[in-house]
């Protein structure tokens, strides 16, 4: 599982920086990024102000966070 993660996470954190950057989001607040009406993980629509479409999402996203943080973004 964490192997699994740790490969994919690489490419995921390439993906994220950048659109962190578009949006702004690691200026604004990197504790609590606002909803933008998509997944903040994988990118899915979601109806409403939720900011990942499911919990897993959201635990990757912050272990993909935690991993920006450690590279300064
Ligand atoms: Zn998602």
């Amino acid at each position: 599982m964490m192997a699994d993660l740790a490969d994919m996470t690489q490419e995921r954190i390439e993906r994220l920086a950048l659109c962190q950057q578009r949006f702004g989001q690691a200026k604004q607040k990197p504790e609590a990024p606002e909803a933008t009406g998509y997944c903040l993980n994988c990118g899915d629509p979601i109806a409403d102000m939720r900011r990942w479409c499911d919990s897993e999402c959201r635990d990757e996203w912050e272990h993909i966070d935690a991993a920006l943080r450690r590279r300064g973004l």
